[in-house]
Order: structure tokens, then sequence, then C-alpha cells
């Protein structure tokens, strides 16, 4: 089964990849020892041993005849990457959901870290292949000027990015582009320079796609803590706070790119800081 959820005339399904434990201090930059234990809120969103429970997944959006794929996880087992090499049914998880790899006419990559960008493409007879290839691509232009001028490329960008433009298939967009009128991109800059949270709206209803603006709901009680690769911590911190005032104004649905469990939910002010109800 997968989970969903409607905004409108909008469907949002989850399409995981990998969904595993990770130690909190794994995941943030120096979270208190207490930290989890202080909110207790948070159950939902970690194992009873207190770790996150960290999922990978991509959000495929269907808005009347668009079927637009948010992320695209670690995809094929890649030479370097930061995660202990796991093999990615995501594909078949795709196809079971409904969505085979022609149907998918738009994919958005929040920002360009291997764990968003992996089944952009596909090893075939030794080739780096675009996978969907009815498609085009959103890619930042912002955020690949950052990693394709940083030192040369950053990580696999050589393999999920360049491939698409040798292909036709990507075009770079604005910070603020709108997808169709139903989804449109928010800039949420921090964790990357070009990174960007997805909105959804239809029939008086609004959902919102964090990416890694948040990577677990704690930050959502402690803004200040931030993620080992945010590029610019401090201005990660002012883009959570900015974000979670906004949705306890506008009451849209939160779905969390890397939160286990349930996913999504509504924020809440608590106190001088915010909480995540499932
Ligand atoms: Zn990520």
């Amino acid at each position: 089964m997968h989970t969903h959820w409607t905004i409108g005339d909008v469907r949002i399904t989850k399409v995981v990849e990998h969904e595993l434990p990770i130690p909190m201090n794994g995941l943030l930059t120096d979270p208190p020892a207490d930290a989890v234990a202080r909110h207790g809120w948070l159950e939902p969103f970690v194992t009873p041993e207190g770790d996150a429970r960290l999922s990978i997944h991509g959000l495929v959006i269907e808005a009347g005849e668009r079927r637009i794929l948010v992320d695209t996880c670690v995809g094929h087992l890649r030479e370097g990457l930061i995660m202990p090499a796991m093999p990615s049914g995501f594909l078949e998880s795709l196809a079971d959901a409904g969505y085979a790899i022609g149907d998918i006419d738009t994919v958005v990559c929040t920002h360009m870290h291997f764990d968003h960008v992996g089944w952009n493409t596909r090893l075939v007879d030794g080739e780096w292949v675009v996978t969907f290839p009815n498609a085009r691509y959103l890619f930042g232009r912002v955020e690949w000027e950052h990693w394709s001028t940083t030192d040369g490329d950053y990580m696999n960008v050589g393999d999920t990015i360049r491939p698409v433009l040798a292909a036709g298939q990507a075009d770079l967009v604005e910070v603020d582009h709108q997808v169709c009128p139903e989804v449109r991109l928010v800039p949420t800059p921090g964790h990357t320079p070009g990174h960007v949270s997805v909105v959804i709206e239809s029939g008086g209803e609004r959902a919102v796609i964090t990416g890694d603006m948040a990577h677990h709901p704690l930050q959502f009680a402690e803004p200040d803590i931030g993620a080992p690769a945010d590029t610019d911590t401090p201005l990660g911190a002012k883009t959570r706070r900015l974000f979670l005032a906004d949705r306890t104004e506008d009451g849209a649905l939160v779905i969390g790119t890397h939160f286990g469990g349930p996913t999504a939910g509504r924020v809440e002010q608590d106190g001088d800081a915010w909480r995540l109800v499932p």
C-alpha cells in the first residue's frame, strides 16, 4: 500500500525507496541528547529507541493529466556515496503504485544532493541514460550553477544531471517556477543555495513538500538544529522559521521528504517553536 493524500482535485502518492532508523546525531548536527524526550509529540517520527525514522521517497503529484515526480531518491548503486550501498526497488514501487516510467511527464528535483536525483538516470549497458523517457526534468538554475562549478562537479551530478542535459530533456528553472496551475516551486535556501519546496494548491486547499528544508520534525521544535550537509546552517534556520510561521498561518498540509512514519501533518505553534501533528 502506498500512502497518499488528496488536496482538492490533486492526488499525492508517496513511493518509498528506503525507510531506516538512523541516530538523531547522525541525521542532524549536534542535537541535544534529550531533544527527542523533550518533545513527546515526536513519537510517530522516531523509533522506540529514539532514533529518527528516516525515509527516502519520491512523491508523485497527479494533477489533471499531469504526472509530476518530486525527487528521484538514491537510485542505482553508485560508487562513492556517503550512504551504504543498498539495492533500490524504487522503479518497481513506482509501477506498483500505478505509474510506469513512461507516465511521468515532469521530474522536479528539490535540490541536487545524491538522494534526490538518483533515478534521474539509470545504467544501461555501461551508460547512464535518462530513466523517464517522456519527462521534462526541471532543474534549478541556481542549484546547477552551484554544484557544477564548485571544484568541478559535486558528488554524482555528472551521472545524474549531465546525461539529462545532454539528452535535451532538462529545463533550468528559477526557484519560484510555476509547474502547472496546481503546482509551483518556492525558494527555501540554506540546506543548499537553490533549494526549493513544492506547493500544491487545489480546491482551496494547500500542501507543501518540504524537500530538505527540514530532515526531521525535531527541527520544527528546535529550528536552529541544522544538518551536516547544509551549505548555510544559519540561513537554513531562518528559512525554517519563516516556513513554519507561514504554515501555522495557512494551515497547509506539510509533507516531509525524509520524514518516516506518517510523513505528513499540520504545523501548530508550540511556545516559541512549532510541532507537527500527523
Ligand atoms: Zn536528502
